[in-house]
């Protein structure tokens, strides 16, 4: 008897990162073990020296093809051992370690938008929808254009014990979220990249395209975000640390950190216009969806709990602004 796995990894296209994977059998019993690809088809070598290394770091049941397959996902390694430079999750795991004692959370609002040919899904040929207002959390076949692959990822989320924590429709047609976490730092990262290429992989069946372009749609039309929810122990126990983490988070902020932080394309997004705040200009507030970062009612209420960092973009690298926020944050609680 044998099984399927099938490997994931992040390649190295510049300035947002694909998903690529590949399987192999294996026979009953067989942890999956590390792997190999050729980097030079992935950005990730040149031709002349080739070889990469797969390092499986997370595994869950693999949903699509059910019963004992997996998926398991890799990161990158050269042939010496060394994290490829491709590889953001060998930075942040020392990180998430240094700062475990102050039990950062994690919870990642991943919108992204359907396209079928060269329109968002319900676009019609040639033109544009009704303008914006009656789309998010919509319900009837005049507003929701793609529900059957929105649930079908769902449950592949959920069968494959994914943290995976609600879905909705978004404000733009053919535009939709899903939810991961509260989870640590690594957890919610690796999760998320797995949630992102079941997404992609779901609606292959369905002849329909994902993009997590950040502005998928130019002019009066919502962009797509990945708005980073987060929160330490501290504040998830008082409104002090609340604050020190919002002012943290607006230190340094070089625009050249920009694509880095929030994913390429950035300033396309974050106009100031459609919920959200300038690139170039740090506030946060209460319930404010125009700021950079938002404190949700409810915590100003309760005096505790989580901030939302709103300024990620849906292309973001989770492991990379995960990195960031625990620095910047937990660095500033500890002081
Ligand atoms: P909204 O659309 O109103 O901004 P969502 O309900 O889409 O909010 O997302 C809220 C996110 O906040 C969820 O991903 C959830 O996991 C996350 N979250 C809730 N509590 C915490 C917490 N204490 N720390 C970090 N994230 C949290
Ligand atoms: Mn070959
Ligand atoms: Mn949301
Ligand atoms: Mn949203
Ligand atoms: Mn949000």
């Amino acid at each position: 008897m044998s099984y399927r796995a099938e490997y994931l990894w992040i390649d190295g296209t510049v300035p947002t990162a694909r998903l690529r994977s590949k399987t192999k059998i294996l026979e009953q019993g067989a942890v999956p073990p590390v792997w190999g690809f050729d980097g030079s088809s992935t950005n990730q070598a040149q031709g002349h020296a080739s070889d990469r290394v797969l390092k499986p770091v997370f595994s869950c049941p693999d949903p699509i093809r059910g019963g004992q397959n997996v998926l398991v996902l890799c990161e990158v390694l050269n042939t010496d051992g060394t994290p490829h430079e491709s590889n953001t999750r060998a930075l942040l795991a020392p990180v998430a370690d240094r700062f475990a004692g102050q039990e950062p959370l994690f919870g990642i609002e991943q919108e992204y938008t359907f396209f079928q040919g060269d329109r968002p899904l319900g676009f019609p040929e040639g033109g544009f929808p009704a303008p914006q207002g009656g789309y998010y959390c919509g319900v009837g076949a005049e507003e929701i254009f793609g529900r059957e692959i929105v649930e079908k990822h769902l449950d592949h989320c959920l069968t494959a014990g994914l943290g995976i924590s609600g879905i909705n429709a978004e404000v733009m047609p053919g535009q939709w979220e899903f939810q991961v976490g509260p989870l640590s730092p690594v957890q919610v990262a690796d999760q998320l990249w797995v949630a992102r290429w079941l997404l992609h992989r779901t609606a292959e069946d369905f002849g329909v395209r994902v993009t997590l372009d950040p502005k998928p749609v130019k002019g009066d039309w919502n962009g797509a975000g990945a708005h980073t929810n987060f929160s330490t122990r501290a504040m998830r126990e008082g409104y002090d640390a609340i604050i020190t983490a919002c002012e943290s988070l607006g230190e340094g902020t070089k625009p050249l950190d920009h694509v880095y932080r929030y994913g390429d394309g950035v300033d396309a997004r974050l106009t100031g216009l459609h919920e959200t705040a300038p690139w170039d200009e740090y506030s946060y507030g209460v319930s404010d969806r125009g700021a950079s970062v938002r404190i949700p009612w409810q915590v100003e209420v309760d005096k505790k709990g989580y901030i939302e960092d709103r300024r990620p973009n849906a292309n973001v690298d989770p492991y990379q602004v995960t990195r960031l926020i625990v620095d910047t944050c937990c660095t500033a609680l500890e002081r």
